[in-house]
């Protein structure tokens, strides 16, 4: 690891003059609007007439419909889900800004920039601040006074100044300039690979071995299956787990557990990593980065999502749900 790619510290006051559109008042652009205006930046929201918008006035925003708010802007940070940002970013931002002298669009993830469905025009720059935290987590950081992890991109530098927009954007919405703040120099394809990875490998094996594991505990070895699922995550302890492999470090955490628990960890380890998984994820790695999974998924939403809407219907109402809900209930999580 190189200890350079590694950015703590951007120059907020490099944004104090402009106008900064936030698009899209949901999950992310919520936090970084608000933690953007506590830091004492001029920010407006750019949204459709919906409920999101209805928030950001109630908020004290001011609210513009999004050609508007990108046509009075210096900067704007599309916000919006991933599926329909291009179609945002052709009808509503390239008519009011491809006349303009110079523009910063800034991005939250990779996939469209790194995919090609979205064609910067050759008067802006084009950065990333991808945050690895929920809306919720900046917000929660923020009022810690605490900063979080980023990973940073520039696809286009028209202003020599890109780097430096990037980086003070970042202190802007509150992950460098503080404890536990840090920026990884990445690319919006970097970021596409990694982001990507997660999903297609060990989150849904994490959630597949849970299946299994519940199938042969319950049916084969009449075991309960409210056992089963407080064991697997129900119970709060893999959080737990996880909260320490962050701060200590995944080998380091093991002493945590008892030596029969570290013993069947790493010899388990050790087997699945002889088994043909490393052929499953190479292929998953493959499949993002040449786009043909982007091209599935385009498809997929193009014929009105029949896959996704019948797979998640199908574990929505499996056994595993069943069980899941009627445990959330007796626990008061759940209504
Ligand atoms: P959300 O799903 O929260 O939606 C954001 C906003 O977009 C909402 O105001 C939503 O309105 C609006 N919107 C939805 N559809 C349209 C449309 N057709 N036209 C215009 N506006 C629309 O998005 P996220 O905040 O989750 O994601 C934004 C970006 O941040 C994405 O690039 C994502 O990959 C990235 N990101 C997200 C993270 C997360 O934690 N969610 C983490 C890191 C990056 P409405 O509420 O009415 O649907």
């Amino acid at each position: 690891m190189s200890e350079s790619n590694l950015i703590f510290e951007g120059d907020i006051g490099l944004l104090k003059d402009m106008t900064i559109a936030v698009i899209g008042y949901g999950n992310q652009g919520r936090a970084q609007a608000t933690v953007m205006r506590d830091n004492g930046l001029n920010v407006i929201i750019g949204n459709i007439r919906d409920e999101a918008r209805e928030r950001a006035e109630a908020e004290g925003f001011k609210t513009y419909d999004i050609d508007e708010a990108c046509k009075m802007a210096d900067m704007a940070l599309l916000l919006v889900p991933d599926e329909v940002a291009p179609d945002v970013y052709n009808k509503y931002i390239t008519p009011v800004v491809r006349d303009k002298e110079f523009f910063i669009l800034d991005f939250a993830s990779g996939y469209n920039v790194f995919y090609g469905y979205i064609k910067p025009l050759p008067n802006m720059d084009v950065i990333m601040v991808a945050p690895r935290m929920i809306g919720e987590g900046i917000l929660n950081m923020h009022r810690q006074g605490k900063g979080y992890p980023v990973l940073i991109g520039v696809e286009q530098d028209v202003s020599g100044k890109a780097w430096e927009y990037a980086k003070a954007l970042a202190a802007a919405i509150g992950a460098l300039n503080r404890e536990g703040g840090v920026g990884v120099r990445s690319s919006f394809r970097e970021e596409t690979l990694v982001d990507l990875m997660t999903e297609h490998t060990w989150m849904p094996l994490l959630t597949a071995s849970f299946l299994i594991y519940y199938k042969i505990l319950v049916e084969e070895y009449n075991v309960s299956p409210e056992a089963v699922l407080l064991e697997l995550y129900i119970s709060g302890e893999l959080a737990e787990t996880a909260r320490e492999m962050a701060t200590l470090g995944l080998f380091e955490q093991f002493r945590l557990h008892s030596r029969t628990s570290q013993y069947g960890q790493l010899t388990r380890i050790k087997k699945f990593l002889d088994t043909d998984l490393w052929d499953m994820f190479r292929r998953e790695a493959e499949e993002i980065a040449s786009g043909e999974f982007a091209r599935e998924w385009t498809l997929e939403q193009k014929c009105g999502s029949p896959v996704f809407r019948r797979l998640m219907d199908e574990f929505k109402r499996s056994d595993f749900a069943r069980v899941e809900d009627r445990l959330l209930k007796a626990l008061g999580r759940r209504r």
